[in-house]
Protein backbone atom coordinates (compact mmCIF):
# COMPACT_ATOMS: atom_id res chain seq x y z
CA UNK A 1 0.00 0.00 0.00
CA UNK A 2 1.15 3.77 -1.14
CA UNK A 3 1.57 6.29 1.89
CA UNK A 4 1.61 9.81 0.95
CA UNK A 5 2.62 11.31 4.05
CA UNK A 6 2.09 14.90 5.38
CA UNK A 7 5.09 16.81 5.56
CA UNK A 8 3.30 19.15 8.68
CA UNK A 9 2.81 15.85 10.61
CA UNK A 10 -1.05 16.70 10.39
CA UNK A 11 -3.82 14.09 10.26
CA UNK A 12 -3.22 10.61 8.98
CA UNK A 13 -1.45 9.31 6.36
CA UNK A 14 -2.91 9.49 2.99
CA UNK A 15 -3.55 6.26 1.17
CA UNK A 16 -5.34 5.20 -1.88
CA UNK A 17 -8.02 4.04 0.21
CA UNK A 18 -8.48 7.78 1.83
CA UNK A 19 -11.50 8.80 0.56
CA UNK A 20 -11.67 11.29 -1.85
CA UNK A 21 -12.94 14.03 0.01
CA UNK A 22 -10.21 13.70 2.61
CA UNK A 23 -7.66 13.48 0.24
CA UNK A 24 -8.68 16.68 -1.66
CA UNK A 25 -8.27 18.51 1.68
CA UNK A 26 -5.02 16.90 1.67
CA UNK A 27 -3.37 18.53 -1.58
CA UNK A 28 -4.33 21.96 -0.15
CA UNK A 29 -3.11 21.54 2.91
CA UNK A 30 0.32 19.77 1.99
CA UNK A 31 1.13 21.29 -1.09
CA UNK A 32 -0.32 24.83 0.01
CA UNK A 33 3.41 26.59 -0.57
CA UNK A 34 3.61 24.99 -3.95
CA UNK A 35 2.33 25.68 -7.27
CA UNK A 36 -0.90 23.99 -7.83
CA UNK A 37 -3.10 23.84 -10.58
CA UNK A 38 -6.30 21.76 -11.90
CA UNK A 39 -6.43 21.20 -15.43
CA UNK A 40 -9.75 20.59 -17.29
CA UNK A 41 -11.71 20.10 -21.02
CA UNK A 42 -14.86 20.79 -19.02
CA UNK A 43 -16.13 16.89 -18.91
CA UNK A 44 -18.41 15.75 -16.21
CA UNK A 45 -15.22 14.06 -14.53
CA UNK A 46 -13.32 17.97 -14.11
CA UNK A 47 -16.57 19.33 -13.38
CA UNK A 48 -17.02 17.50 -10.45
CA UNK A 49 -13.99 17.58 -9.49
CA UNK A 50 -13.63 21.26 -9.55
CA UNK A 51 -16.75 21.25 -7.63
CA UNK A 52 -15.04 18.80 -4.98
CA UNK A 53 -11.99 21.72 -4.49
CA UNK A 54 -14.37 24.90 -4.67
CA UNK A 55 -16.00 23.47 -1.65
CA UNK A 56 -13.05 24.37 0.55
CA UNK A 57 -12.73 28.02 -0.36
CA UNK A 58 -9.07 28.06 -1.18
CA UNK A 59 -7.68 30.03 -4.14
CA UNK A 60 -6.65 27.99 -6.82
CA UNK A 61 -5.95 27.80 -10.53
CA UNK A 62 -8.07 26.17 -13.06
CA UNK A 63 -6.25 25.43 -16.27
CA UNK A 64 -8.48 25.09 -19.32
CA UNK A 65 -7.04 24.75 -23.11
CA UNK A 66 -9.26 26.29 -25.39
CA UNK A 67 -8.93 24.95 -28.73
CA UNK A 68 -10.83 27.11 -30.82
CA UNK A 69 -13.08 23.88 -31.39
CA UNK A 70 -15.23 24.35 -28.48
CA UNK A 71 -18.70 23.40 -28.78
CA UNK A 72 -20.61 26.37 -28.12
CA UNK A 73 -22.29 24.11 -25.33
CA UNK A 74 -18.95 23.58 -24.32
CA UNK A 75 -18.61 27.55 -23.85
CA UNK A 76 -21.39 27.96 -22.35
CA UNK A 77 -20.38 25.15 -19.60
CA UNK A 78 -17.09 27.17 -18.88
CA UNK A 79 -18.97 30.68 -18.53
CA UNK A 80 -21.27 28.82 -15.82
CA UNK A 81 -18.38 27.42 -13.97
CA UNK A 82 -16.77 30.77 -14.09
CA UNK A 83 -20.12 32.78 -12.57
CA UNK A 84 -20.51 29.50 -10.33
CA UNK A 85 -17.07 29.34 -8.68
CA UNK A 86 -15.86 32.76 -8.12
CA UNK A 87 -12.90 31.38 -5.66
CA UNK A 88 -11.22 29.61 -7.98
CA UNK A 89 -9.26 31.41 -11.02
CA UNK A 90 -10.51 30.14 -14.35
CA UNK A 91 -7.23 30.60 -16.90
CA UNK A 92 -7.08 29.47 -20.33
CA UNK A 93 -3.54 28.43 -21.81
CA UNK A 94 -4.93 27.64 -25.62
CA UNK A 95 -3.40 27.77 -28.58
CA UNK A 96 -2.08 31.23 -29.89
CA UNK A 97 -2.56 29.86 -33.58
CA UNK A 98 -5.67 30.87 -35.98
CA UNK A 99 -7.64 28.43 -37.24
CA UNK A 100 -6.82 30.84 -40.41
CA UNK A 101 -2.95 30.17 -39.76
CA UNK A 102 -2.65 26.59 -39.39
CA UNK A 103 -4.83 26.62 -42.77
CA UNK A 104 -1.81 28.29 -44.48
CA UNK A 105 0.54 26.47 -42.37
CA UNK A 106 -0.99 23.01 -43.06
CA UNK A 107 -3.33 23.29 -45.10
CA UNK A 108 -7.16 23.02 -44.86
CA UNK A 109 -8.74 20.34 -42.41
CA UNK A 110 -5.56 19.44 -40.60
CA UNK A 111 -7.82 17.25 -37.83
CA UNK A 112 -8.65 15.26 -41.00
CA UNK A 113 -4.92 15.08 -42.86
CA UNK A 114 -3.08 14.61 -40.04
CA UNK A 115 -5.05 14.66 -36.62
CA UNK A 116 -1.85 13.87 -34.38
CA UNK A 117 -0.30 16.99 -35.59
CA UNK A 118 -3.68 19.07 -35.03
CA UNK A 119 -3.64 17.76 -31.61
CA UNK A 120 -0.55 18.54 -30.61
CA UNK A 121 -0.63 21.97 -31.86
CA UNK A 122 -4.06 22.81 -30.33
CA UNK A 123 -3.77 20.83 -27.33
CA UNK A 124 -0.25 18.90 -26.29
CA UNK A 125 1.79 21.82 -27.04
CA UNK A 126 -0.09 24.64 -25.22
CA UNK A 127 -0.03 22.64 -22.23
CA UNK A 128 3.23 21.98 -22.29
CA UNK A 129 3.41 25.40 -22.20
CA UNK A 130 1.15 25.22 -19.69
CA UNK A 131 2.65 23.03 -17.10
CA UNK A 132 6.23 24.94 -16.80
CA UNK A 133 5.83 27.03 -14.09
CA UNK A 134 3.47 24.09 -12.18
CA UNK A 135 4.60 21.40 -9.62
CA UNK A 136 1.65 19.84 -8.57
CA UNK A 137 -1.13 19.24 -11.36
CA UNK A 138 -4.37 18.25 -10.34
CA UNK A 139 -6.30 15.92 -12.84
CA UNK A 140 -9.54 14.74 -12.97
CA UNK A 141 -8.59 11.38 -14.47
CA UNK A 142 -10.01 7.78 -13.90
CA UNK A 143 -8.65 4.34 -14.32
CA UNK A 144 -11.61 3.30 -15.89
CA UNK A 145 -11.83 5.93 -19.12
CA UNK A 146 -9.44 3.15 -21.13
CA UNK A 147 -6.56 0.70 -20.87
CA UNK A 148 -4.02 3.46 -20.99
CA UNK A 149 -5.32 4.41 -17.57
CA UNK A 150 -5.99 0.92 -16.17
CA UNK A 151 -2.59 1.39 -14.15
CA UNK A 152 -3.49 5.35 -12.66
CA UNK A 153 -1.96 6.18 -8.99
CA UNK A 154 -3.40 8.48 -6.76
CA UNK A 155 0.00 10.30 -6.98
CA UNK A 156 2.33 9.65 -9.23
CA UNK A 157 5.22 11.60 -11.24
CA UNK A 158 4.67 12.43 -14.54
CA UNK A 159 7.93 13.07 -16.58
CA UNK A 160 6.77 14.79 -19.65
CA UNK A 161 5.34 17.64 -17.56
CA UNK A 162 7.80 17.30 -14.93
CA UNK A 163 4.99 18.06 -11.81
CA UNK A 164 3.57 15.56 -8.97
CA UNK A 165 0.25 14.34 -10.72
CA UNK A 166 -2.76 14.05 -8.53
CA UNK A 167 -5.94 12.34 -9.58
CA UNK A 168 -8.34 11.80 -6.47
CA UNK A 169 -11.05 10.42 -8.68
CA UNK A 170 -8.96 7.78 -10.05
CA UNK A 171 -11.34 5.09 -8.70
CA UNK A 172 -14.15 6.19 -9.41
CA UNK A 173 -16.98 5.21 -12.38
CA UNK A 174 -18.58 7.25 -14.62
CA UNK A 175 -22.21 6.38 -12.48
CA UNK A 176 -20.85 7.69 -9.42
CA UNK A 177 -19.51 10.89 -11.31
CA UNK A 178 -23.17 11.66 -12.72
CA UNK A 179 -24.71 10.94 -9.16
CA UNK A 180 -22.44 13.45 -7.15
CA UNK A 181 -22.97 15.95 -10.67
CA UNK A 182 -26.88 15.72 -9.83
CA UNK A 183 -26.68 15.52 -5.99
CA UNK A 184 -24.85 18.85 -6.13
CA UNK A 185 -26.17 20.82 -8.95
CA UNK A 186 -22.81 20.94 -10.54
CA UNK A 187 -22.83 22.78 -14.08
CA UNK A 188 -22.25 20.12 -16.94
CA UNK A 189 -21.95 20.26 -20.70
CA UNK A 190 -25.84 19.92 -22.07
CA UNK A 191 -24.45 17.64 -24.66
CA UNK A 192 -24.10 14.76 -22.51
CA UNK A 193 -28.30 15.14 -22.36
CA UNK A 194 -28.00 14.51 -26.45
CA UNK A 195 -26.13 11.51 -26.78
CA UNK A 196 -22.26 12.80 -26.09
CA UNK A 197 -21.08 10.61 -23.57
CA UNK A 198 -17.64 13.13 -23.93
CA UNK A 199 -17.10 16.29 -25.12
CA UNK A 200 -14.04 17.61 -27.27
CA UNK A 201 -13.75 19.52 -30.54
CA UNK A 202 -16.44 20.04 -32.84
CA UNK A 203 -14.28 18.40 -35.50
CA UNK A 204 -13.75 15.02 -34.13
CA UNK A 205 -16.91 14.68 -31.11
CA UNK A 206 -19.86 13.08 -32.39
CA UNK A 207 -23.00 11.49 -31.01
CA UNK A 208 -23.56 8.18 -29.76
CA UNK A 209 -26.76 6.41 -30.20
CA UNK A 210 -28.54 5.55 -27.32
CA UNK A 211 -25.63 7.38 -24.84
CA UNK A 212 -26.78 8.31 -21.46
CA UNK A 213 -24.92 10.87 -19.07
CA UNK A 214 -24.04 8.34 -16.47
CA UNK A 215 -22.28 5.77 -18.90
CA UNK A 216 -18.81 6.31 -20.12
CA UNK A 217 -17.09 5.45 -23.39
CA UNK A 218 -14.99 6.90 -26.22
CA UNK A 219 -17.06 5.79 -29.25
CA UNK A 220 -17.39 9.34 -30.14
CA UNK A 221 -14.01 10.47 -30.67
CA UNK A 222 -12.15 10.36 -33.66
CA UNK A 223 -14.91 8.08 -35.13
CA UNK A 224 -13.19 8.09 -38.71
CA UNK A 225 -9.50 7.80 -37.72
CA UNK A 226 -7.21 4.68 -36.10
CA UNK A 227 -7.07 7.87 -33.25
CA UNK A 228 -8.27 7.28 -29.66
CA UNK A 229 -6.66 9.95 -27.80
CA UNK A 230 -5.34 13.13 -28.24
CA UNK A 231 -1.80 12.90 -26.55
CA UNK A 232 -2.37 15.28 -23.68
CA UNK A 233 -1.65 12.26 -21.00
CA UNK A 234 1.44 10.68 -22.18
CA UNK A 235 -0.52 8.94 -24.55
CA UNK A 236 -3.66 9.29 -23.48
CA UNK A 237 -5.85 12.21 -24.07
CA UNK A 238 -9.21 14.22 -22.56
S1 LIG B 1 -9.47 16.86 -31.37
FE1 LIG B 1 -9.56 17.16 -33.61
S2 LIG B 1 -9.85 19.36 -34.00
FE2 LIG B 1 -9.26 19.07 -31.83
S3 LIG B 1 -7.08 19.43 -31.82
FE3 LIG B 1 -7.36 17.19 -32.04
S4 LIG B 1 -7.47 16.75 -34.27
FE4 LIG B 1 -7.66 19.01 -33.96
Amino acid sequence: MEMYLDSQGLGEPITEQTPTDRVIAWTLRRFAKQRMVITTSFGMEGCALIDMYARLNQPLTVIYLDTMFFFPETYDLRDRMVERYPQLEFVNRGTRLTVEDQAKLHGNELWKTNPDLCCKLRKVDPMVDAMVDVDVWITGLRRSQSVTRANLRLVEWDWRYEALKVSPLFQWERPQIWDYIKEHDVPYNLLHEQGYPTVGCTHCTAAVAGSKPGEYSRQGRWQNSEKTECGLHGGEGI
